[in-house]
């Protein structure tokens, strides 16, 4: 049996935990079962390798890792994720709610290549993560579209707010904006839902706007 697997994507700042919350205390309002998800597993052994090439071990820019490599080290935690935590669940037909997912890879790690080589990679990502490791498919793929100087802004509040310092994705621009591209990329390439995060007008839509757009696309899904 198969379960159902909705995913919240989009680049750093573009508001994906904070809706990720949101959907989550919809689904606990409504009384309905569901498992989350959060990626990268920080707290876990199989998320080390990430760690390190976040934290600059491997070079201090992003592209001192090349995507492939990078991607790797991301997919093991998934893969260690599924074996340990969620698999048993999602094949017992439960609902699974991930922040992150093997879509975080096309989007942070696909930028760091043009044109068909990112065709090719996108192509390898999806034949690595959901055939060879044979991690389920997303029924649903919500993508922020969050163009990078609002989503630079929350960054940076967001740092003040908690005295935290970004990693090596998060503080640099220049590789923000180049994942925001590719994630637009990728959303066309992949069939991603595309959910805006910016008004008519222009300007940031509210939390609860853009919360009510994810709620309805989401219980779609769920059939509900
Ligand atoms: P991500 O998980 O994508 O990195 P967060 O959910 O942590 O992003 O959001 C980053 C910051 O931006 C947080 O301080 C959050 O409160 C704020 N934020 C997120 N979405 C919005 C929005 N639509 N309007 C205003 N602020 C937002």
């Amino acid at each position: 049996m198969k379960g159902k697997l909705i995913v919240l994507e989009g680049t750093d700042g573009s508001g994906k935990s904070t809706q990720f919350a949101r959907l989550c205390a919809r689904m606990d309002a409504e009384g309905l079962q569901y498992h989350r998800l959060v990626f990268p597993r920080y707290q876990e052994p199989s998320s080390m390798l990430l760690r390190m090439y976040l934290q600059g071990e491997f070079g201090s820019h992003p592209s001192d890792v090349n995507a492939y490599a990078a991607s790797t080290f991301y997919a093991v935690d998934r893969y260690a994720a599924w074996k340990q935590d969620w698999g048993g669940f999602y094949q017992r037909g439960g609902v699974i709610l991930a922040d992150r997912y093997t879509t975080s890879n096309a989007v942070h790690q696909g930028g760091k290549l043009e044109g068909e080589e990112q065709r090719e990679f996108f192509d390898w990502l999806a034949d690595f993560e959901y055939g060879k490791l044979e991690l389920p498919r997303p029924d649903l793929v919500l993508w922020l579209d969050m163009p990078t100087e609002k989503a630079v802004e929350n960054l940076r509040r967001r740092e003040s707010e908690t005295h935290t310092k970004g990693d090596i994705h998060e503080v640099d621009e220049d590789y923000l904006r180049c994942c925001r591209a590719c994630a637009k990329k990728a959303a066309e390439h992949y069939g991603w839902q595309r959910v805006p995060c910016l008004d008519e007008a222009g300007a940031v839509r509210s939390i609860e706007e853009i919360h009510d757009e994810i709620w309805t696309l989401a219980r779609k899904a769920l059939n509900l």
